[in-house]
């Protein structure tokens, strides 16, 4: 086993970015020291599909045996055209995808809008996520290759 460099991860868009020079993240621009809407309970994490996930709400952290589908569309048509575009049949603009995720009760109805941060479809997805299942997620599957490409 080999520890992976720390990095600094990004408390608004959760990337390993590195920071400006005038102190914006690489990524999303904001600053490390604006804290409006930082919740420091959550990071993020990439879940691999294939991967076997834990027993623990990935909102609120909580113990739970509960699945819930995750349902978001590939490619939010954009602007009339896209829309029009979206309504075709066997359109690729816009696939709906569907992953079976751990979420407790009290949580089921934030699954309604959400949406991975990036994800490649039918293979991995980046979720906001509580830490601690992120912690327990990468205890079980261990913790991915920084992918820089
Ligand atoms: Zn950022
Ligand atoms: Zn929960």
């Amino acid at each position: 086993m080999h520890e992976l460099p720390h990095y600094n991860e990004c408390p608004h868009c959760y990337a390993p970015a590195a920071v400006r020079a005038d102190g914006g993240c690489l990524a999303c621009g904001r600053r490390r020291d604006d804290t409006e809407g930082v919740d420091p309970r959550m990071t993020a994490v990439t879940v691999d599909v294939r991967h076997e996930l834990p027993c623990c709400c990935f909102l609120c952290g909580a113990d739970t045996d509960r699945g819930k589908t995750l349902s978001y569309l590939s490619n939010p048509a954009r602007g009339p055209m896209g829309w029009l575009v979206g309504l075709l049949p066997g359109s690729t603009r816009s696939r709906r995808h569907r992953q079976l995720m751990p979420v407790c009760g009290p949580c089921t109805p934030q699954l309604k809008g959400l949406r991975p941060i990036t994800f490649k479809a039918g293979q991995e997805m980046r979720l906001r996520v509580h830490k601690r299942f992120r912690a327990l997620y990468e205890g079980v599957n261990g913790r991915p290759h920084l992918d820089w490409g």
